[in-house]
């Protein structure tokens, strides 16, 4: 029986992902290893009981009476904090999703390759923050990356059975998220509900912000760049409201393959946990009729900073993404608390990324995992330091 464990369970990726195991028979079908979770401890022991998982795992150390409470006399172990969530990952498990937000997703993935695990990535942050270092401890352990976010499985779906010197350019779709209609000079009046009300996806509250603001297509564009070892020049962007076109990649013959769906993610989830196999999808078939046209426009640069700061970002390589990461956490921490507003985003994540260049130089080397979360915790400092001095 394939053994398989998420690692966010409790969130958007991670209902979906309970969604199509327990509709492919649950723990009749999988054996469950680990499950984790954030505060939602009812849900976190609920989804362990239903898939009989052998521990679940909150974040927060403080929740650990709390969830062994839920899971008395249940057979499911309970455990909390982040050394708990990497200890759960050295379990061994074929099919690991990673499905935490932010950076705290990189070291339980990383974990799960070291055993060489198939991992599921959903969370891009660990290709951002440590791109070349997954990618290598994947190779070194003969461990499967399989890319959840729905643009990348387009790509990566384009390009089966295909050469990958070949490739010419890769074309990632963005909706254009919830603001894309409004005026330049409305956005930094944006509040966070505004930002929330996203046209076609349904996810997590953060990737949602971020898809209005996009720094979601920003941190995609560095996350092809190193799941698919292409040149930044060769990743492009295009708006493309319906999100019909999932993505797109074009050959040097002059040909393009697309991926195109309904946007839902158990497509990507799905296909993932089911390669290299095609399994039948609870998702809605496309009907072209209906659909009528697809449209496209480019993206404007100027109301998207983010996407001219990925660039500079992957030509400066190095530790450059771990800090272009965290400094945009920071800066999206502060929007959701009120004390940033919604076009300062940017403007910090560029500030911090500025301070950062002057003191470290450009380096060849991959950079390891204690120097990729020593990045993120002096960005974080920065990025905080900077703006408090301008509140
Ligand atoms: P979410 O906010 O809905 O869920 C996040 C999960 O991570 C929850 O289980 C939460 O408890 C847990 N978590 C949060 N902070 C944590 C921490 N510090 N330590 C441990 N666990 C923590 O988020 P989501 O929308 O499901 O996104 C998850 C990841 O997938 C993100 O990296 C996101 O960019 C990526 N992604 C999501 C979608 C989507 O449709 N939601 C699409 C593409 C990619
Ligand atoms: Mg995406």
């Amino acid at each position: 029986m394939r053994r398989i464990s998420i690692f966010g369970a409790t969130g958007s990726i991670g209902e979906s992902t309970f969604d199509l195991i327990t509709r492919a028979g649950g723990p009749q079908a999988f054996h469950t290893v680990a499950l984790s979770g954030g505060r939602n401890l009812a849900r976190l022991a609920q989804m362990a009981v239903a898939l009989r998982a052998e521990v679940a795992v909150t974040a927060h150390e403080d929740a650990l009476g709390e969830l062994q409470d839920r899971l008395a006399g249940t057979g499911v172990q309970a455990a909390a904090g982040a050394t708990a969530i990497a200890e759960a990952a050295d379990r061994p498990a074929d099919w690991v999703m990673s499905a935490i937000v932010g950076a705290a997703g990189l070291v339980p993935g990383m974990r799960a390759l070291a055993h060489g695990s198939t991992l599921a990535l959903a969370n891009k942050e660990s290709l951002v923050t440590a791109g070349p270092l997954l990618m290598a401890t994947a190779r070194a352990h003969g461990a499967t990356v399989l890319p959840v976010d729905s643009e990348h499985s387009a790509i990566f779906q384009s390009l089966m059975g295909e050469d990958s010197r070949a490739v010419e350019r890769i074309i990632l779709t963005a909706s254009g998220g919830a603001l894309r209609d409004w005026p330049l000079e409305a956005l930094q009046n944006a509040t966070v509900q505004d930002a929330l009300a996203h046209p076609n996806w349904s996810m997590g509250p953060r990737i949602t912000i971020d898809s209005a603001s996009m720094f979601n297509k920003a941190m995609e564009v560095i996350e092809a760049k190193e799941l698919f070892g292409v040149r930044p020049d060769q990743v492009e962007v295009i708006i493309h409201p319906e999100s019909i076109i999932h993505s797109m990649v074009g050959f040097h013959d002059g040909g393009i393959i697309a991926h195109l769906g309904m946007p839902d993610m158990r497509h990507p989830i799905g296909f993932a946990l089911n390669y290299p196999e095609r399994a039948p999808l609870p998702v809605a078939r496309l009907d072209f009729a209906k659909l009528g046209q697809m449209t496209f426009r480019a993206p404007d640069l100027i109301r998207y900073p983010a996407l001219r700061l990925a660039h500079e970002v992957m030509v400066a390589g190095g530790l450059s993404g771990a800090a272009f990461n965290a400094a945009k956490e920071v800066a999206l921490d502060q929007f959701i608390a009120g004390s940033l507003g919604f076009a300062q985003m940017s403007h910090l994540v560029e500030a911090s990324l500025s301070a950062l260049w002057a003191q470290f130089g450009p380096t060849d080397a991959i950079p390891t995992l204690e120097d990729v979360l020593a990045m993120d915790d002096l960005t974080r400092r920065t990025a905080r330091g900077l703006a408090a001095k301008n509140s």
